[in-house]
């Protein structure tokens, strides 16, 4: 900066005329001499310049030379440029002195000499050029210096740089790379010293993403940061977290960026493998059906996790696939030629709880699988590198296993994958036993419905004889509520269980066949006929059981019927067939009159038997609902009229048959005929029933809106217990006509029916041996008739 400049003297003096004989005596000198007329001016000018010497006039008008050269060696800057006073006044040892401590480095008088002054002012010129050659000798080596202490700090950057595990990168303002360390090539694989190629190796997926930060950080300097995959020499790709910050200039330009980026891959991973668990938890919890869930954990896992993934469920005790992901449907499609060996294999790793890792799969780990030969080509088309197998296993049983498997991703299994894989099958096994036992829990709670449903009382009995169980049907054919059976002793709720209990045939074991057995039993106060059996199994014996007592009941009377109707066709057939056999004889001759009276039996035991045939089509009608009957107002007193009429023409001697009729009577309505039969029903039982005779009484009266008929005798009367069942079919008093009067105990349920079915009722008020009174109330017609 100091080189060509030329070297400059100031010359000060406030004469012109000094000025021009100093600058003539200078000029050979070759300096540039800089004129100053004061001692102000010649402040000023060494504001700016710099000077070898300053020549100075002491005697000067305001500033005088003394004064300017104190005020310039007070300045650091001029304080050491040389000063000659120049002076022609005084000579004296004062105004040296003086010009001294001023500062002078010599002291000149005028008239000088102009050879002494000039070789005067050209030593301080020398000196001054000396100076300045020293000074730029300075310069340079200071800026020798910096350059050494900056190669060395480049240098000392850069092997620090390499040092560091991160890679590490910098480039100028617009992101061209400069400069990468070693770690990157070693990374990469790329060309030591290339600084091109980054963006090809940044995975696809994640580059779009990458290039939208880079420009958003240059845009305005904010640091870069992002997470994202690149490629490893060998072709894999790893995580990475990437930030670069900007390099600013004093003034806060950006001038470069220097980045680092650091391998996150097992971080990647391990969160990868809590979101994965966390996601697969989720799924299997999901839902009760496992063998789906299980399905989709499989395909969640690939390829987050793995590469591979089986799952293996225990069938009846036969390992079988339930589901296997691949990305790739056609590697899929060959892997399941290896299906059966990899079973085999799988369910022999499976025979121990604890996971089976294997790090690298080579050739004795193929053979282990003992594979054929095109299996074993498949398999080593397929590449798998590690893979990892673990049982699931709940409450002790193992269920079946998951496998993973890595192969494409390059992925090599550790323990980490191994604890991940037994975290996942603790789940899945979870999901499976929980949708098992939900499974059972329904099917036994729809038992339980189902037991509660059935019309068949079921009762479990444990093995100490205790009530367990007693459902619905149990309780509305004993009569006995659960609560009350439940926890107890069956002896104590069915009363003499000792002696009915053997006759229960019991099954000494579920599906065995038994037949059950028809058992009279006294539960609550009733009889009641039990058809039950029984099956025995480890918690005790259940018994099911139906109540007979009606099938019972209706046997009895199929039976009674069947006596009484054999019996009461019998007799009039016998009457019949003995008066036919009679009149055909021809060895006697018949008195005309015994003929006649034979033919009368013969007429009136027909009767009786059309009688009795038309009772029983009547009964098997009604049962059947199959008899018309049309309702009209008829007249009571007509009817009741001919019913005395047609009575009294069979009447026994000893019976009297009134009849009682008011005067003024409503029609009834009712079906005249049938109520005709009621009527005649009754009257013809007043009068069997009567055996002594006595008085028979059939009566009419009228009120509340109804007709009343009623039919009274004397006879044997009907004990209050039996007022009801009089009514039903076939039910009669006497079955075995202990007293000779027969009957089909059809009469009483037919009149019942028919009143019923004409709206109206009737019931017997009677006591044994007293007589009986029925009674038939019909609906009166609303007008009198
Ligand atoms: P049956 O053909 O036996 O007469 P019913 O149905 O007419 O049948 O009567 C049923 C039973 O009611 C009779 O067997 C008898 O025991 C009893 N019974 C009916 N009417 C009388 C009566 N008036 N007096 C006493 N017992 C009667």
């Amino acid at each position: 900066m100091i080189e060509g400049a030329r070297t400059k003297l100031l010359l000060v003096d406030d004469r012109p005329e000094n000025l021009l004989a100093l600058e003539a005596i200078l000029e050979p000198l070759e300096a540039e001499l800089v004129r100053a007329s004061s001692g102000e001016e010649a402040l000023r000018r060494l504001l700016t310049e710099e000077y070898a010497a300053i020549l100075l006039d002491v005697q000067m008008p305001g500033l005088d030379g003394f004064q300017t050269a104190e005020l310039i060696k007070r300045r650091e800057r001029t304080k050491h440029v040389p000063i000659l006073f120049l002076t022609a006044i005084s000579k004296d040892a004062e105004h040296i002195f003086r010009g001294y401590t001023a500062g002078a480095v010599d002291y000149l008088l005028k008239p000088f000499d102009p050879l002494i002054l000039r070789a005067k002012v050209a030593v301080f010129i020398d000196l001054w050029q000396k100076t300045v050659e020293i000074r730029r000798r300075d310069a340079i080596l200071a800026e020798q210096e910096r350059a050494a202490v900056e190669r060395e700090s480049e240098v000392r950057y850069r092997s620090l740089a390499d040092a560091v595990p991160q890679i590490v990168w910098t480039t100028d303002a617009d992101g061209k790379t400069l400069f990468y360390n070693e770690r990157w090539y070693e990374y990469t694989g790329l060309r030591s010293g290339a600084v091109d190629g980054a963006v090809e190796i940044v995975h696809p997926a994640d580059r779009e993403r990458m290039m939208a930060r880079w420009a958003a950080a240059n845009a305005d300097g904010s640091p870069f940061e992002i997470e994202y995959r690149f490629r490893r020499h060998d072709g894999s790709y790893r995580w990475h977290l990437a930030r670069a910050v900007a390099q600013r200039d004093e003034g806060g330009a950006v001038t470069g960026w220097v980045g680092t980026a650091i391998d996150i891959e097992d971080r990647k991973l391990s969160e990868e493998r809590q979101a994965f668990l966390a996601e697969a938890g989720w799924v299997l919890g999901s839902s009760l059906d496992y063998e789906q869930t299980l399905t989709d954990v499989a395909r969640l896992a690939v390829p987050r996790v793995a590469d591979w993934c089986a799952v293996d469920i225990f069938v009846d005790g036969k390992l079988e696939r339930l589901a296997l992901e691949h990305a790739d449907p056609l590697k899929l499609a060959l892997s399941r030629e290896l299906e059966q060996p990899m079973l085999s294999a799988v369910a022999v790793a499976t025979r121990t709880t604890e996971p089976v890792l294997v790090k690298e799969i080579d050739e004795r780990a193929l053979a282990a699988f003992r594979f054929d030969d095109a299996q074993l080509e498949i398999a080593r088309a397929l590449a798998p590198l590690s893979y990892v197998t673990v049982p699931l296993i709940a409450r002790g049983e193992i269920f079946g296993s998951v496998t993973l498997v890595t192969a494409e991703s390059g992925r090599v299994y550790g323990d980490e994958d191994s604890a991940l894989a037994v975290e996942l099958a603790r789940h899945a096994a979870a999901a499976i036993d929980n949708a098992r036992l939900y499974a059972e829990s329904e099917r036994r709670s729809r038992a339980a419905r189902a037991l509660e449903a059935v019309g068949d009382g079921v009762v479990l009995v444990d093995r100490g004889g205790v009530i367990r169980l007693w459902n619905a049907a149990a309780t509305t054919i004993t009569g006995v509520p659960e609560e009350e059976a439940l926890g107890r002793e069956i002896e104590e709720v069915v009363h003499r269980w000792r002696e009915i209990a053997p006759l229960i045939p019991v099954a000494s074991k579920p599906g065995e066949p038994v037949r059950a057995e028809t058992v009279p039993v006294e539960l609550g106060g009733r009889e009641l006929w039990i058809s039950g059996s029984g099956v025995g199994f480890e918690e005790g014996t259940v018994y099911a059981f139906r109540d007979l007592t009606e099938e019972k009941a209706l046997e009895e009377l199929k039976a009674d019927f069947v006596a009484t109707v054999s019996h009461e066709l019998r007799t009039p057939l016998a009457a019949i067939y003995g008066s036919a056999q009679t009149i055909r004889r021809t060895d006697i001759e018949l008195d005309p009159e015994i003929h006649d009276q034979l033919l009368g039996v013969i007429a009136s035991e027909s009767d009786r038997l059309g009688t009795i045939v038309n009772d029983l089509l009547v009964a098997g009608r009604l049962d059947a609902d199959q008899l018309p009957i049309s309702v009209e107002r008829c007249d009571p007193g007509a009817l009741a009229t001919s019913v005395v009429d047609a009575a009294r023409t069979h009447l026994p001697e000893s019976v009297e048959l009134g009849l009682e009729v008011p005067d003024r009577i409503p029609n009834v309505v009712a079906d005249p005929g049938q109520l005709h039969q009621v009527l005649v029903n009754l009257v013809d039982n007043a009068i069997k029933y009567s055996p002594q005779g006595g008085p028979v009484a059939l009566s009419i009266a009228n009120g509340d809106g109804a007709i009343r008929f009623t039919v009274s005798d004397h006879g044997l009367g009907i004990p209050a217990s039996e007022h009801r069942r009089i009514f039903e079919k076939f039910y009669r008093l006497d079955p075995d006509m202990t007293r000779g009067i027969g009957g089909t105990g059809l009469g009483l349920y037919i009149s019942r029916e028919l009143v019923r079915r004409m709206d109206g009722k009737i019931w017997v008020e009677s006591r044994l041996g007293e007589g009986s009174t029925f009674v038939v109330e019909l609906p009166a017609a609303a007008d009198a008739g």
